[in-house]
């Protein structure tokens, strides 16, 4: 055990999660790689939990951050903030929601909190609809929506939450349908639900499942929700926090995966606008984001330093058209791992859009998840530089592959090369 890993096992919490049986550190990137301390260069599949948008150390990023840090790091919300009314102007622009206001927060948690005080203050009552399989953040609201417990500490919330169905799909009696029918057969769960309680506040959702596995339900699962849901007044939260900027592909958002039912009536996001700086937020038409009336702000939310990177990170994004990029190569990667997935039997399924790809691994020959596999691959990947991550819960069976949008061909190519490799070696 190296000191520093020896120094974090007795100061930091036992429960906070780290990767490889020798962790890494990290000490500086560039592009799509990252360098650890003894001077290895990864190339980075996983971009700090699809934090690293654009590419790591963006030259454009940087500047923005250290103009701004020259004239003033955070005056909080107080006063009159440039960055943070020109980020806002954009993202409500980008959201489609009709008149939109956006509230900043610092992480992908703090807005879904916020997203659930608005839902539950809007419609008075505490009911929640979640995903099975969900995950929404760690404070003490989102455990308590979240549709798995091995994220969820506590069974105490302060919020009542009924699961919906719909998050996975590859195993369970589910699985053998067809499109069609899985939707059908969830709509049906939800109405036989929503025939049980007294109308539930929200409905939140994540387009696609992250740290779930990146499983996605059917296009249109969402849009048929959606009916049931405005039948009863009841709000649809859609969680952008891994989906959103452009990371699917073809859309801007997840959600719009789902059909042209109009935008949710509440986004949240976070993850990859900052390009690594912490940003979150929450989007929602005025009548309900107004719905407070107490005064509030969120200390570090929208301030300066974070918002410049923003500014400067989603101008590259568009300007470049990330999003077409991750639409074209996020293709190839996806149609040459179902080509390894078709000569492997431990491999249950490639699935996912864009630059957010799951790999779901099975013990051969069975339907059951294989964590064991899951594990070997990702310390054989890192052993001939690639990092990638792992999600699906208790059974962590499903590798998760979400690079910087900039990726290019011939990176895509590389490590699906050492995924290869590690999945026939797993295999
Ligand atoms: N929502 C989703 C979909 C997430 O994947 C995450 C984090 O992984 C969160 C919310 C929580 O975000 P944060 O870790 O920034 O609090």
């Amino acid at each position: 055990m190296n000191d520093l890993y020896a120094r974090h096992r007795q100061v930091l919490p036992d429960w906070l999660a780290l990767y490889y049986d020798e962790p890494l550190e990290i000490t500086h990137g560039e592009g799509r790689h990252v360098w650890d301390a003894e001077g290895n260069r990864y190339l980075d599949f996983f971009g700090g939990i699809l934090t690293t948008m654009t590419a790591h150390a963006l030259p454009e990023v940087t500047k923005a951050v250290s103009e701004q840090a020259g004239r003033i790091i955070h005056s909080s919300t107080l006063y009159l903030n440039r960055p943070m009314v020109e980020l806002a102007e954009r993202v409500a622009h980008l959201s489609g929601i009709p008149d939109a206001r956006v509230f900043f927060t610092t992480s992908g948690t703090e807005a879904n909190d916020t997203a659930l005080l608005l839902a539950t203050t809007y419609r008075r009552t505490n009911t929640i609809l979640a995903m099975r399989n969900s995950y929404h953040g760690r404070s003490f609201s989102a455990v308590g929506i979240t549709g798995n417990k091995s994220w969820s500490p506590t069974a105490l919330s302060p919020l009542q939450t009924l699961y919906v169905h719909g998050g996975v799909r590859t195993r369970g009696p589910y699985a053998e349908l067809n499109d069609r029918d899985f939707v059908a057969a969830c709509v049906e769960d939800l109405r036989d639900l929503l025939g049980h309680t007294r109308p539930p506040a929200a409905l939140i959702a994540e387009p696609i499942q992250g740290v779930g596995g990146f499983t996605s339900p059917p296009d249109g699962l969402y849009a048929a929700f959606r009916k049931v849901l405005q039948e009863q007044g009841i709000l649809w939260i859609a969680d952008e926090v891994q989906t959103g900027w452009g990371r699917t592909g073809e859309h801007f958002w997840g959600w719009q995966a789902h059909g042209q039912s109009g935008p949710p009536d509440i986004v949240t996001f976070a993850k990859g606008i900052g390009n690594g700086m912490s940003i979150g937020g929450v989007i929602a038409r005025s009548e309900i984001m107004n719905c407070l009336d107490s005064n509030s702000i969120s200390t570090f939310g929208g301030t300066q330093i974070t918002m410049a990177a923003g500014l400067a990170n989603l101008s590259y994004l568009l300007d470049h058209d990330l999003q077409g990029n991750a639409r074209r190569v996020g293709g190839l990667l996806i149609e040459r791992l179902r080509c390894i997935a078709a000569q492997l039997p431990g491999v249950r399924e490639v699935r996912g859009r864009g630059l957010m790809i799951g790999v779901e691994l099975v013990k051969p020959g069975t339907d059951e998840a294989d964590p064991k596999s899951a594990s070997a691959v990702l310390e054989s990947a890192r052993e001939n530089g690639l990092l990638i991550g792992k999600g699906g819960g208790h059974n962590t069976s499903a590798l998760r592959i979400a690079p910087p949008l900039s990726l290019t061909v011939a990176e895509a190519e590389e490590g699906a090369a050492i995924l290869e490799q590690a999945l026939r070696s797993a295999y």
